[in-house]
């Protein structure tokens, strides 16, 4: 830690023992994410991040991981055991500008926070649908949004990034400056450096209207065909948003679906809501402002999880084999886990065509999406138990297997798609792969010229490894 010292970082340095390092290992989201590093280092301004990558990259063999909101759910993602953890969660500010109508985010603020700051002003930016997950993980993978059918990904949002990259040189990458770096951000995670500010474009804030439906098991089908319905309809209304959640709770041992349909501008029964709201089920209705929902919604895990996840496309008959899978899952797993004693969620979200012509309209964005014509549907599959042991044996292969199992269907009816989305992704996916030939030469190559790599020819016709 001497060469973090000498760098004058001392003040923000802490070791095993102190608070702060507990502290901060244990707000890590998941149980699974919570590594102890050799130290943590917490720098209060971009001139500290720089200085702390040149000093430990010069340290020669420290290696380090970054941290922002901690929201990841693998052990690793954003932490290290044999190293250090740059955390950014001191650079947390959201600032507007109101002549530009930007706002500059830093790194290790909350979406919660951002939406509160910005709604005194009538602004709001598309981000994460939970309080507390992290500005910069969630921008760097990509960040789906209630506005994603409006404005693309949340990093298409994105007009600025300031970056310190892997010599502690601070550039800006923006379509004018380093625009190669712009581009490989948007969807490019932790490769390229150290983003220290985003600058995004921001709109009008409305309140939302917001129906939490909760319907029992048997109106499995009716509710796969409405999403299927509801996916297609988003091209020509892109005011609505869905979440379609299978959800198993410990303390019932069942099962319910829980629909989280809205409409972004407050409409109070829009059309297209028509067949969800069709389905027998309790309803519960607010219209509320984007922070207040966050704020009705903050859901820490601190247990192990498993995340898994798959895109195809937008068919029945996948939805219900998923849905087969789920329950013989539950079924499996209450043989191994004590007492029923875990959470498992299937949330299906629609992955309609205009969330590809958004990313064109901004100048493309990493995911090679543009080549998709058909509305897509993915799913994040995720598992929540309370030991290391029944996640490691238990949990993270049965849910694998599972999830082969659908996709292997998927293929099976020339339904599939090979998009997985980087932030719902297990460490054994491969988010990056999915981007295509092209765009993985693409990122390749901006890596090669940010670590000072020679410039080597090769052949491109296959991914890199
Ligand atoms: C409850 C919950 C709700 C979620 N809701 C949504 C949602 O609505 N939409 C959505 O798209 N995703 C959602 N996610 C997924 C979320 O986008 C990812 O977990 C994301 O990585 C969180 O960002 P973070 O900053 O909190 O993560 P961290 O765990 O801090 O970091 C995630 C990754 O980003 C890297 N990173 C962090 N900061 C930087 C930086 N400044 N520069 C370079 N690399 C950095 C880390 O090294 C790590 O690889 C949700 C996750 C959870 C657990």
């Amino acid at each position: 830690m001497a060469s973090l010292r000498d760098a004058g970082l001392d003040e923000v340095l802490y070791l095993p023992g102190s608070d702060t390092y507990y502290a901060r290992i244990s707000s890590h989201w998941s149980a699974s994410a919570q590594l102890h590093p050799w130290a943590i280092v917490q720098p209060r301004n971009t001139h500290e991040v720089a200085k702390a990558v040149k000093a430990l990259v010069e340290a020669q063999d420290v290696k380090f991981a970054v941290r922002s909101g901690g929201h990841m759910h693998w052990a690793g993602a954003a932490g290290i055991v044999n190293g250090v953890t740059i955390d950014l969660g001191l650079m947390n500010t959201t600032t507007y500008d109101a002549e530009t109508k930007v706002v500059s985010l830093q790194p290790g603020g909350y979406w919660g926070a951002s939406y509160k700051e910005l709604e005194k002003y009538g602004r709001m930016v598309a981000g994460g649908r939970e309080g507390q997950v992290g500005i910069a993980g969630l921008l760097l993978g990509g960040g789906i949004s209630y506005y994603t059918c409006r404005v693309g990904f949340a990093c298409d949002q994105v007009i600025n990034y300031e970056v310190v990259v892997a010599d502690g040189r601070i550039v800006n990458a923006n379509k004018d400056e380093n625009p190669d770096l712009f581009r490989a951000l948007k969807g490019g995670g932790n490769n390229f450096g150290i983003v220290t500010r985003f600058d995004m474009i921001t709109f009008a804030a409305r309140d939302i209207r917001n129906s939490t439906i909760t319907c029992s098991k048997e109106t499995g089908v009716q509710v796969a065909q409405a999403l299927v319905d509801f996916t297609e309809n988003l091209n020509s209304h892109p005011d609505d948003h869905l979440l379609a959640i299978w959800w198993h709770v410990p303390k019932t041992k069942e099962y319910n679906i829980i629909l989280d349909l809205m409409n972004l501008d407050g409409d109070l029964a829009p059309k297209t809501h028509e067949k969800m709201n069709a389905i027998p089920a309790t309803r519960h209705e607010c219209t509320a402002s984007v922070s207040r929902k966050l704020e009705l919604f903050v859901d820490f895990s601190g247990k192990q999880d498993t995340w898994f996840t798959l895109a195809f496309k937008a068919d029945v008959r996948i939805v219900l084999k998923a849905i087969e899978v789920f329950e013989a899952l539950i079924e499996e797993m209450k043989t191994h886990i004590p007492d029923a004693n875990f959470s498992h969620q299937l949330v299906f979200q629609p992955l309609p065509a205009c969330f590809r012509a958004r990313s064109l309209e901004h100048g493309r964005n990493m995911f090679g999406l543009e080549h998709v014509e058909e509305d897509c549907i993915h799913f994040v599959w995720a598992v929540e138990v309370e030991t290391v042991k029944l996640n490691e044996t238990v949990v993270h292969p049965l849910l694998k297997k599972a999830v082969v199992e659908v996709e292997a269907y998927t293929r099976s009816i020339d339904a599939g798609s090979d998009f997985r989305y980087l932030n719902y992704c297990d460490p054994t996916q491969n988010p990056l792969g999915a981007y295509g030939v092209e765009n993985m030469w693409y990122m390749k190559d901006r890596w090669n010229i940010i670590t000072g790599m020679e410039a080597i020819t090769f052949d491109k016709s296959s991914p890199p490894i």
